[in-house]
């Protein structure tokens, strides 16, 4: 991974959050398509965001579905501490 890589990753953030301009959009988005390792670090995000997302939508969250969610964080982290 290169430094513009890590300068795109801190706007992963940023954009699932829709705070970037449109500019930043297609620059982050024309990224993520030609470099793999970005992309999986995006959908990972991605998919933690929407877990997140949906388990504060209903309150209070079952206590399965928030060790289910746990589960996975811990597991995604393994995962990439091993890639690194
Ligand atoms: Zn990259």
């Amino acid at each position: 991974m290169s430094r513009m890589c890590h300068e795109y990753l801190e706007k992963v953030y940023a954009y699932l959050d829709g705070e970037m301009s449109d500019a930043d959009c297609r620059a982050l988005q024309a990224h993520l398509e030609s470099c793999p390792p970005c992309m999986a670090a995006y959908q990972r995000d991605a998919r933690l965001k929407e877990l997140v997302r949906r388990s504060c939508a209903c309150e209070p969250a079952p206590t399965e579905l928030r060790e289910r969610i746990v589960t996975y964080i811990h597991t995604s982290v393994t995962v990439v501490r091993r890639q690194a």
